[in-house]
Parts: structure tokens; C-alpha cells; sequence
């Protein structure tokens, strides 16, 4: 097991509780529904959920990738269900949220990837809750023609799909995806509608350098990419990959003043940044500008 750098002062989290974090917890529960916040034991649990944000994960608690930061079990999933729509549409309309993330496992063992599921999901909230805007944090669809159109084509408000890491990371991080065809696919979603807000983020703290993830800015710009998370590792267990370096809330403050400056229309670069933190918050005063 490789060694790591202690884990600084500033990644130290409140622990979860509170009348608003049980009912949440409590909704997520009578609704049979999984969420990204526990599988990947998110360290904003406890903030996000007493602020009824939660980011569901659809198609199942098994993946069929094997990334190596990633707390989710890989394995052959089971085949979907056909009532998840409806019972994830029905929490997001009784959690009266103003703005849902949902996010899936990859499902390369579907011929579409899991693109028709994705948008019966976002449908069925638009029916139940049509005040509340949504993101979905898609796969990236490889070796599945067709599949980007099918989600594109369902409309939802914000179209996200990270990249991860930089690209010379990825044959140890993202051992089974291509980050040009992350880059492609953020691109295409422009192409397609360019109504849709695309976004990306990285994790920070994998080894890569400073250079590197300026040149990922700027590959994302040139994809049209509008908003940018950046934030820090965590390894999950001794299993997963080691944090190489614990980025500094002023470094973070550093990225975020170049990202602002080439354009992105929202930034969230923070230590405890996540690819959904504050999601709902800032989308919304996105929109009140
Ligand atoms: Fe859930 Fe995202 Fe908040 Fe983490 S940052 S608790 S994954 S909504
Ligand atoms: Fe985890 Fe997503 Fe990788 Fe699957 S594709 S292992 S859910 S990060």
C-alpha cells in the first residue's frame, strides 16, 4: 500500500445530522434510490443533504468500469429498472429541489450505454417537477453511436461529463476511458444544442501538474466547456489510487482567478469542490443574472 501525504486542516467536515439531513436521508431511503453522495462516501454529505442536495445515481450500484479513484463496485449489473424514473421523479418533486444532478454508473453492457434510461429519468422529472432544473453527469458513451443524441436530445438544463484527470494520468486513473473522447463528446453536446450549458471538472492531486491542467482549461474552452469544478482527491480506501499531493485552498484560489479569466462561466475550484457541490446554488444564480 502506498504511503501518503496526512490529510491537512482544511478537508475536516462537520459531521452529518440535522432535521433536514434525516428527512433527506429518510426520502432517499422509502424511495429505494442510490446516491453518488454515500457510494462515494462524499465528504459534503453531511452540508449538502441539510441543503436537500443530493445527487441520485441511476442503473444500479455496479459499474462496469474499474476506475481507480472510484468507490463503486465493478461487476456485470444487474438489467435496469423500469420504475426507477418514476421513483427518483417522484423524490425530486417531494424534495421540492430547485435543481437535481443525476449521475450513473457506466453501463458499457448496454447496447446504448444506458442513454434511453438517462432520458426517461430526465423526462419523468420534467413531468413531476417541472420547476426543478436539471444536470445530468453522463458516461462517456464509448463505442456507442447514437447514445449522446438520445440524452441531448431529452434536454437537460445542464450537460456534465468530467474528464477526471489530465490525460497522461489516464492509462493508471481511467484505465478504461479516453480522454479525447470525454473532450469530443463535451464538444458534440455544443454542437448538437447549444442552448444546453456543458460542464467538466478534474480531480486535483493525482500527480499532475500545474501545467497540465491549464492546458485541460483550455482544451475544454475550445470545446465550448461553461462551467469548471475543480477539486481535491480523496483516496476512498488503501486500495484505490494515492493522494500524490494535497493542493492548497490558495493554489485552488490560483486556479480558480486563471479559469475565470479564460472564459468559464461558473468555477468551483476548492479543496472540497466536487463535481456537484454547490451545483444547485450556483446554477441558480447563474440564472438570476
Ligand atoms: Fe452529494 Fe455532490 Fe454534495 Fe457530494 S458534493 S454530498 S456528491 S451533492
Ligand atoms: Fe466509478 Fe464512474 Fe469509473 Fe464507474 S465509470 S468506476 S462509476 S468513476
Amino acid at each position: 500500500v502506498a504511503s501518503q501525504p496526512a490529510k491537512p486542516g482544511w478537508l475536516r467536515v462537520k459531521a452529518p445530522g440535522g432535521a433536514v439531513y434525516n428527512e433527506t436521508r429518510d426520502l432517499v431511503r422509502s424511495h429505494n434510490l442510490l446516491t453518488v453522495c454515500e457510494e462515494a462516501a462524499c465528504p459534503n454529505v453531511g452540508e449538502c443533504w441539510s441543503h436537500r442536495h443530493a445527487t441520485m445515481m441511476i442503473m444500479g450500484g455496479v459499474c462496469t468500469r474499474s476506475c481507480a479513484f472510484c468507490n463503486v463496485a465493478t461487476g456485470m449489473p444487474a438489467p435496469l429498472d423500469g420504475g426507477e424514473p418514476a421513483r427518483v421523479a417522484d423524490a425530486v418533486a417531494r424534495m421540492k429541489l430547485a435543481h437535481v444532478v443525476i449521475t450513473s454508473v457506466d453501463r458499457d453492457d448496454l447496447r446504448d450505454g444506458g442513454a434511453g434510461h438517462i432520458a426517461a429519468v430526465i423526462r419523468a422529472i420534467r413531468d413531476a417537477a417541472p420547476q426543478t432544473t436539471i444536470e445530468v453527469l453522463t458516461p462517456d458513451f464509448l463505442r456507442k453511436p447514437g447514445a449522446l443524441e438520445v440524452v441531448v436530445e431529452a434536454r437537460p438544463d445542464v450537460f456534465n461529463h468530467n474528464v477526471e484527470t489530465v490525460p497522461r494520468l489516464y492509462p493508471s486513473i481511467r484505465p478504461g476511458a479516453r480522454y479525447y473522447q470525454s473532450l469530443r463528446l463535451l464538444d458534440r453536446v455544443k454542437q448538437l444544442d447549444s442552448s444546453l450549458f456543458t460542464k467538466s471538472g478534474l480531480m486535483l492531486g493525482l500527480g499532475e501538474g500545474r501545467e497540465e491542467v491549464m492546458q485541460v482549461m483550455d482544451d475544454f474552452r475550445i470545446a465550448d466547456v461553461d462551467f469548471l469544478t475543480l477539486g481535491q482527491y480523496l483516496r476512498p480506501t488503501p486500495r484505490h489510487a494515492p493522494v500524490k499531493h494535497f493542493v492548497t485552498p490558495a493554489e485552488f484560489d490560483t486556479y480558480a482567478a486563471l479559469a475565470r479569466a479564460r472564459g468559464f462561466l461558473l468555477v468551483s475550484a476548492t479543496p472540497l469542490t466536487r463535481s456537484s457541490y454547490h451545483a444547485d446554488r450556483d446554477f441558480a444564480a447563474l440564472r438570476a443574472e
